[in-house]
């Protein structure tokens, strides 16, 4: 049998972009439809315009700061009018560099939804059908918002956030997982006044507890008025303005409420399930664990199939696929210790197993120091950071490794290759500490706060 092609891909983020790439760059025949833009979550409305915002959101912090260094410093707002058009062009680049590097290898970009005919057709918006050997699902996935709230209509998502056209001087944001921790610091950070109300105990559900405590107070310290136990109620636009009403009783106005209610996966009106395709719970594609779903012609990578929801996994995934299917190298992407950091501030990185998890599985030595550092505390503030090592009582390797800090996220990359190649407490001991930093107490930590 002959096809039009050896490869389509649906869906233009970091996966299917990828996969597309690596395949053309082989020599094979390469379709690849995306309908939004190029980019996909992670450059348009992701990880990128969220960590320029970081950025903006640390000068204000730090322009404070600095006046208790000595410098003068006169105060100073942040303009979202001057920020914002910077933004858009910087990612009307990167969206021009993923298209041409795609192109270059080879690939054919139709701007157009698909879906699927068949285990090898795909149908595009623009009448063309087209037949391909594989077909790779690379859809991603889009917020979730609660449908059930009254006035849910009137939140906006991580989707519009980038996009507002004017500066919220009052947001509130609702849930405590990665993006709604990020963005209650950046708006912090930015000048507005951030109300964040989790419904569950304590945010950051999964994580390491005793991080999750430990972050909330300085979330709270640098000025987020944070509420657990809290949910909406209800929602009406009054005077322009977005009224509020909290489970316990409180009103509130705000200029944006923000819905950070976690994400599902892009896998409706797809044609998937029509195609044989098994979806699984939560709508997600279901694969093994060489990313194959169970039509043997058609495979998923990233967020659509809602393993592990990061980009650089998605890549991952991606050239496992590409050497799976087009080196007859069978590779499965690997899932185990995958570090992360979440860009609050200050941060937190986190590779392997909190202390909760550990503790499960075996008895094991926990390792913590929680001290105010040099720069803060020169000048008065309470910040304190946190440094964590959760180790095997059996095998003496580090199980996990928690940084809550400035630079957390780019201190836990350096530590995950550590933890990764099995280092045990003994490895770090050995390690020469780097002074004065805040790293060297991750080398520094001689008894075991916790054993057991
Ligand atoms: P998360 O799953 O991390 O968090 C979702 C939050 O919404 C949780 O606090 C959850 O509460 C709450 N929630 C869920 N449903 C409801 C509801 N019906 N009413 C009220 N609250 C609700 O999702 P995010 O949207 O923050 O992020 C999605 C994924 O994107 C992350 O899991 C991560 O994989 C990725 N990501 C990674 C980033 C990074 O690496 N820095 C940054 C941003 C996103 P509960 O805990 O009670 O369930």
């Amino acid at each position: 049998m002959t096809f039009d092609y050896d490869l389509f891909v649906i869906g233009g983020g970091s996966g299917g972009v990828r996969a597309g790439r690596l395949a053309a760059e082989g020599g094979a025949r390469v379709g690849l439809a995306e309908e939004f833009r190029m980019g996909g979550t992670c450059v348009i409305r992701g990880c990128v315009p969220k960590k320029l915002m970081v950025f903006a959101s640390s000068y204000g912090p730090a322009a404070r700061q600095a006046r208790d260094y000595g410098w003068e410093y006169e105060g100073g707002s942040f303009r979202w009018e001057r920020f914002r058009p910077k933004l858009q062009a910087e990612l009307a680049r990167l969206e021009g560099i993923y298209r041409t590097n795609l192109a270059r290898a080879g690939a054919d970009i139709f701007h157009a939804r698909a879906t699927l005919r068949d285990a090898h057709t795909v149908a595009l918006s623009t009448g063309e059908t087209f037949t391909a050997r594989h077909i790779l699902v690379a859809t991603g996935g889009r917020p979730f918002v609660p449908e059930t709230t009254e006035g849910h209509e009137l939140a906006i998502t991580s989707n519009e956030v980038f996009d507002l056209e004017t500066f919220p001087e009052r947001i509130l944001i609702v849930g405590g997982g990665y993006i709604a921790c990020e963005f209650a610091c950046i708006f912090n950070g930015l000048g507005a006044h951030v109300a964040q109300w989790y419904r569950g105990a304590q945010i950051l559900r999964g994580f390491d507890d005793e991080v999750r405590g430990h972050l909330a107070e300085l979330i709270r310290e640098r000025g987020v008025d944070l509420h657990v136990g809290l949910e909406v109620e209800r929602m009406e636009r009054r005077e322009g303005r977005i009224w509020v009403k909290g489970s316990d009783g409180r009103e509130d106005v705000f200029d944006q409420v923000l819905y950070a209610t976690g994400r599902v996966p892009n896998t409706a009106g797809l044609g998937l399930e029509e195609a044989g395709v098994r979806l699984g719970r939560w709508g997600e594609i279901v694969v093994d664990d060489y990313s194959q779903t169970s039509v043997p012609s058609i495979y998923a990578v990233g967020d659509v199939t809602n393993r592990i929801n990061l980009t650089p996994v998605a890549i991952r995934e991606a050239v496992a696929f590409h050497e799976t299917v087009f080196k007859g190298n069978p590779t499965k992407p690997d899932h185990e210790n995958v570090p992360s950091a979440v860009f609050t501030q200050p941060e937190y990185g986190a590779v392997g197993l909190s202390e909760e998890q550990a503790r499960e599985r075996e008895p094991i030595d926990v390792y913590c120091a929680a001290f105010r550092p040099m720069q803060r505390s020169f000048i008065g503030r309470p910040d304190r950071v946190l440094f964590k090592l959760v180790v095997s009582q059996a095998t003496q390797k580090v199980l996990g490794c928690h940084i809550v800090a400035d630079g957390a996220g780019e201190m836990i990359q350096l530590a995950a290759v550590a933890v990764k190649m099995g280092a045990t407490k003994a490895d770090f001991d050995a390690t020469v500490a780097v002074h004065p930093t805040m790293a060297e107490e991750i080398v520094l930590m001689k008894t075991p706060v916790r054993s057991g």
